[in-house]
């Protein structure tokens, strides 16, 4: 079968057999693949190249490493691993994407205009963190506000912080915290946390973290000139409202997945999860393929994104050969 015609004013575009977007374990797993395939893959990076492991500190669950390794130089390798074999990987972010007609047409903010084309996509943009829409989280982010413990964790050194969440994140982010900060404060909105016993464990001996049970955060006060001075809590149990001072507070409160580019192209959950065809990475749309957190609510891990960039890689390379036979 002759390759698909283009629209006309994107002839001239770079064509690549296969597009990957993102770079987390998915992408460069499914990166690694399809090169190894000779497929020639282009992997736009996103915003965040190495996604969410680059925010990370020790990785100390993926198979392989058993001392432990951090999560950038996971990334960092696997990056290199699949440029071996002739991944090229670009520091650009698709800002649109055309998936009604083949090749299918990626835009990126880089250079202006750039125009990207392809028979096989395979998405693997991850996920984000999550916070709760209070207006003083706009106010007030970057000031005393954060989602992120081992990017801004240095500058709390000495001063009293509260973690927001009840899952690994904040159990992480809490321990983490305390190589900087006086005192960290755990806030979460039952008296039974969602993480792993073994993190659990390791926070509760912690002698510098605090806990506060049954209790949501409801404003943050402080101001971009001076920081955060204080959290406003409402307890669930008691119904009373109080002030507790900090000077600084990080949110665990899960992630959301970064799919909006494909929204209305491609199907899925009410809440933004693309839906593939188990056990296949393939969504709705014939040559779209999904893996790791942008499709996957539930595991989330570094090794199971891994594990579903590699099927989408398998599942790409047999579609381009369909599609060439
Ligand atoms: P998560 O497991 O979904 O936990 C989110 C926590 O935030 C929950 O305790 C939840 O409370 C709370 N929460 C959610 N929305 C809230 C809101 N609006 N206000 C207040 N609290 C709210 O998310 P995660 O901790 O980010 O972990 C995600 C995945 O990554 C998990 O699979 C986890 O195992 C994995 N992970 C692993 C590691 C590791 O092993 N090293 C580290 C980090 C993350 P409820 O409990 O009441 O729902």
């Amino acid at each position: 079968m002759s390759k698909p015609s283009s629209p006309d004013h994107h002839h001239q575009s770079p064509y690549h057999r296969v597009i990957i977007l993102g770079s987390g374990p998915a992408g460069l797993t499914a990166a690694l693949y399809t090169a190894r395939a000779d497929l020639a893959p282009l992997v736009l990076e996103g915003n965040q190249p190495g996604g969410q492991l680059t925010i990370t500190t020790d990785v100390e669950n993926f198979p392989g490493f058993p001392e432990g390794i951090l999560g950038p130089e996971l990334v960092d390798r696997m990056r290199e691993q699949a440029r071996r074999f002739g991944a090229q990987v670009k520091f650009e972010a698709a800002t649109a994407v055309d998936l009604r007609q083949r090749p299918f047409t990626i835009h990126t903010e880089e250079g202006g205009a750039t125009v990207y084309r392809t028979d096989a996509l395979i998405i693997a943009t991850g996920a984000s963190a999550k916070l709760s829409g209070l207006p003083a989280e706009r106010e007030l982010m970057g000031y005393g506000i954060s989602a992120c413990a081992t990017c801004d964790g240095f500058f709390f050194r000495d001063k009293e912080v509260v973690v927001i969440g009840g899952g690994d994140s904040a159990m992480e982010e809490a321990t983490y915290l305390t190589k900087f900060a006086a005192k960290v404060t755990v806030i979460h909105r039952r008296h039974e946390l969602r993480a792993s016993k073994i993190m659990q464990d390791r926070a509760f001996a912690n002698p510098k973290i605090a806990w506060i049970w049954n209790t949501v955060v409801t404003d943050v006060v402080g101001t971009r000139e001076g920081g955060v001075t204080a959290v406003r809590l409402h307890n669930k149990q008691t119904g009373l409202d109080s002030d507790y001072a900090t000077q600084g507070v990080f949110y665990a409160i899960g992630h959301q997945p970064s799919t909006g580019l494909f929204a209305g192209q491609i199907t899925m959950n009410d809440v933004g999860y693309i839906q593939v065809q188990e056990p296949t990475s393939r969504t709705n749309v014939p040559g779209v393929f999904a893996s790791g957190d942008a499709m996957d609510p539930i595991y989330r891990q570094a090794i199971t994104a891994a594990g579903t960039g590699c099927r989408a890689a398998l599942d790409a390379e047999r579609w381009l050969e369909e599609l060439h036979d």
